[in-house]
């Protein structure tokens, strides 16, 4: 499991999507971002534009997907449960 925010995954906020795969936190986001264009929030309607405008250029698109990909795949495994690294700790 990995966390990464709205902001991070070209949003406008601070809110933490958590998932195992990509795919998965970046469809999360995209609901997110969905639900906060519904609302008409003008931060993310400006991001939302943002990746609009990305989204015609596909090259750029795709580069921009595999950045965060990457960026998703470099973070470590459930940096939000210290819990869990003590009990490995303790157990080694
Ligand atoms: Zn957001």
């Amino acid at each position: 499991m990995k966390t990464m925010n709205c902001k991070q995954l070209g949003g406008a906020c601070e809110k933490k999507f958590q998932a195992n795969s990509f795919d998965e936190i970046a469809e999360m986001s995209k609901q997110h971002g969905m639900e906060m264009f519904q609302k008409q929030d003008e931060s993310h309607l400006k991001a939302i534009h943002e990746i609009q405008e990305l989204m015609q250029k596909p090259e750029a698109m795709k580069e921009w997907f595999e950045n965060k990909k990457i960026e998703f795949e470099s973070l470590p495994e459930g940096n939000y449960s210290p819990l869990r690294s003590e009990i490995k700790q303790k157990s080694s």
